[in-house]
């Protein structure tokens, strides 16, 4: 399909909003990608190299804490998908750090828009974490539930994404805009990076094959493809039935499902966990060592040590026709680019 729309994408430089410029442009859209900034534009040269970014990107300054900022990104775009927002686990100042950019940078975003006749929908990148931080055995969770226990100390990250949807959506219920908001909300997103930077999700896969994490502890987690979530934002940009928010996580994988994966294949030799913390006596100990780890962190550990997350993702199938790449498939790719970026040792196999 070639088209003549533009589409603004804050955030460009990020990990999944890279995947999105990088399908925008594929499908022929002119794409307004934002960046704090251009002092140093080689810094961005792999946005700048994809196909088609010589005629129909453009890169242009914001940020999220300045208002105002966004009305030159937003002008004359049909659509906006509003990725950034700092995806950081432990700050110093959880408000400042987190909930600050996230809330102002959504409203900030909304507000340019408002002044802007020709914009249709806004797609805004919340998360599985504005759906909950309290995963319980027996409940599966759907789009139709809300995070109601984070707080600055209890999960900041997930507060943070949690503040900034409900800002969005309060923001269209009472401005009465011209606009729609839909929103996805992905898990924990893994896949090829298109740039060097190395994100918070991808760092967990680094953690458990570099001897960062004490033992093979009981932690679960709803894994993505980023090119999945990419996929996901465009489709809601495009189908003019789509509605409301989407839960974007293919299948939900343990620790040991992963380490296990890991032990199989041709990474056994990384400095992967080895002892069994699954009990209930490890769950107790990971319980007590989360009160020596930062805020976020900690509270994280608190939050989901022994709990398995399950959720409902038909809505996303159903109404966008996603059909999700396995884990498989996501980590058989994930792996070698985190070497090739070099965010991993590369490691010969022992003979
Ligand atoms: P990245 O850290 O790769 O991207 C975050 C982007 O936000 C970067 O482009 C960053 O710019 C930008 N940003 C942060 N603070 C500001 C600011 N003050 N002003 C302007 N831009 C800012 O993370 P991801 O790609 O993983 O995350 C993108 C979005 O997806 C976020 O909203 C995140 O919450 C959400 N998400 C991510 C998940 C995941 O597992 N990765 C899961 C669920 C949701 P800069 O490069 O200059 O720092």
């Amino acid at each position: 399909m070639i088209t003549e729309k533009t589409v603004c994408v804050t955030g460009a430089s990020g990990f999944i909003a890279a995947h999105v410029v990088k399908q925008l442009l594929e499908k022929g859209y002119k794409v307004k990608g934002t960046v704090r900034s251009l002092k140093d534009r080689s810094k961005y040269l792999y946005l700048d190299n994809l196909h088609g970014a010589g005629e129909n990107l453009e890169l242009v300054e914001a940020d999220l804490l300045k208002e105002g900022s966004f009305d030159e990104a937003v002008k004359n775009c049909e659509y906006v998908v509003h990725t950034a927002s700092p995806y950081i686990i432990d700050v110093k100042d959880s408000q400042k750090d987190l909930v600050d950019p996230a809330v102002k940078g959504t409203l900030n975003v909304l507000r340019s828009c408002s002044n802007v006749a020709s914009i249709k929908r806004v797609i805004l990148t919340s998360s599985f974490a504005a759906i909950t931080d309290d995963p319980a055995n027996d409940k599966v969770f759907s789009e139709e539930d809300w995070n109601e226990k984070s707080n600055l100390n209890r999960n900041p990250y997930y507060y943070s994404k949690k503040m900034a949807e409900k800002a969005g959506w309060d923001f269209i219920n009472e401005q009465n805009t011209s606009f729609d908001l839909v929103t996805i909300n992905p898990g924990m997103v893994i896949g090829p990076s298109l740039g060097s930077a190395l994100n918070s999700s991808n760092k967990i896969l680094i953690d458990m094959m570099t001897g960062g994490f004490p033992g093979i502890i009981n932690l679960n987690w709803g894994f993505v493809d980023v090119r999945d979530v990419a996929a996901a934002h465009i489709l809601a940009m495009e189908n003019p039935s789509a509605k409301g928010r989407y839960l974007c996580a293919n299948e939900s994988l343990t620790m040991k499902d992963v380490i296990d994966y890991l032990n199989k294949g041709v990474y056994s030799h990384y400095k992967l966990p080895i002892i069994d913390l699954t009990s209930w006596f490890g769950n107790k100990l990971i319980y007590l060592f989360s009160y020596f780890q930062k805020i976020g962190t900690g509270s994280y550990l608190r939050s989901h040590i022994g709990r398995t997350i399950r959720f409902n993702n038909s809505k996303i199938k159903k109404d966008l026709g996603i059909k999700f790449i396995s884990f498989e498939e996501s980590i058989k790719e994930t792996i070698p680019d985190l070497i090739y970026w070099g965010h991993l040792e590369k490691m010969s196999k022992p003979l």
